[in-house]
C-alpha cells in the first residue's frame, strides 16, 4: 500500500517523536538539489567523456594528475558555489532540538555543516581539507587555494616537498578514513531508527551501516527517488524529493 505524501510524512515525524536515537545516512541525492553532481555516477552531464573509476581513483592522482584534477575541477566548483538546501537544513534544526543525534554522510561537499549541523560523520572524507600523501601533512583547502585551483588550474601543492596535494576525499581504489568509519559504527550500532536520505545505498561499505542497525531491530525510512537494495527492510519508503519531504516533515513539528 502507497500512502499518500502528507500521511507519509506524518508517519516519519511520528516515528521521529518517539524514538531515542535517531541516525541519518545521507548520500549524493540530498545534494543534487543544490546542483552537485554524484561523483560516483557517470551520467551527470559534467563528465561526458570520463570513466569516474578512472579518474576519481588514486591511482590517477598518482600517475595521471592532470585527469585527476581535471576531473576534480568542476566538481571542486559546484561544491564551492553551492548552498544546503532545504532538506540540509530541516536535518540541522532537527538534529538542534535534540531529535537527530548524528549525521553520517557519504557527500564530501560541507553541506550538512553550512546548514548548521554540528555532528558530521564523513565517511568519504571532505574537501575542505587537502593532505600531502608524502610528508602526511593536511591543511584546509581554503578560498584562496580553492579560487586558484578553479580559476587558474593551479594544482594546490605541498609547501614541504613540492607533491601535489590530495583533497581529503574518498577516491576509488582507497579505504574509507577509519576514525569517520569507527564512529559511524558506533552510531548505527545504537541507533534505533535510521533514516536514508538521498542514497541509494549502492557504494559499498557505507551501505553496510543501516543493516548493522536493522540486525539490532532498528526501524529503517529510506528516502529516495530510486528503489535501494534495503527497500523490503524498510518500515517506510517515502520515495519523493527530499526537499519536499523534509519541509513537509519540519512542519509537523514546528505546528
Ligand atoms: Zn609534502
Amino acid at each position: 500500500m502507497i500512502l499518500p505524501f502528507e500521511d507519509l510524512t506524518s508517519s516519519v515525524a511520528k516515528l521521529i517523536t518517539e524514538a531515542n536515537h535517531v541516525v541519518i545516512l545521507s548520500g549524493a541525492g540530498l545534494a543534487t538539489p543544490s546542483g552537485i553532481p554524484d561523483f560516483r555516477s557517470a551520467k551527470t552531464g559534467l563528465w561526458e567523456t570520463n570513466d569516474p573509476m578512472q579518474v576519481a581513483s588514486l591511482s590517477a592522482f598518482r600517475h595521471r594528475p592532470n585527469d585527476f584534477f581535471n576531473w576534480l575541477k568542476p566538481l571542486a566548483e559546484k561544491i564551492y558555489y553551492a548552498k544546503p538546501n532545504f532538506a540540509h537544513t530541516a536535518l540541522a534544526t532537527l538534529e538542534q532540538s535534540g531529535k537527530i543525534k548524528a549525521i553520517v554522510t557519504q557527500n564530501i561537499d560541507c553541506l550538512h555543516q553550512k546548514a548548521g549541523s554540528k555532528n558530521v560523520i564523513e565517511v568519504h572524507g571532505s574537501i575542505a581539507q587537502l593532505e600531502c600523501p608524502k610528508c602526511k601533512v593536511i591543511i584546509p583547502f581554503n578560498d584562496e587555494l580553492m579560487l586558484n585551483f578553479i580559476e587558474e588550474f593551479s594544482i594546490p601543492s605541498c609547501n614541504h616537498c613540492g607533491s601535489n596535494l590530495k583533497p581529503s576525499i574518498t577516491l576509488f581504489e582507497e579505504m574509507l578514513p577509519y576514525e569517520a568509519w569507527n564512529l559511524a559504527t558506533h552510531h548505527f550500532e545504537n541507533a534505533d531508527l535510521v533514516i536514508v536520505v538521498g542514497s541509494s545505498l549502492e557504494v559499498s561499505p557505507a551501505n553496510q551501516l543501516p543493516m548493522i542497525a536493522i540486525s539490532n531491530g532498528a526501524k529503517l525510512i529510506i528516502n529516495t527517488l530510486s528503489t535501494t537494495p534495503l527497500d523490503s527492510r524498510a518500515t517506510l519508503l517515502v520515495n519523493y524529493d527530499v526537499v519536499a519531504v523534509w519541509k513537509s516533515i519540519l512542519g509537523k513539528f514546528q505546528n
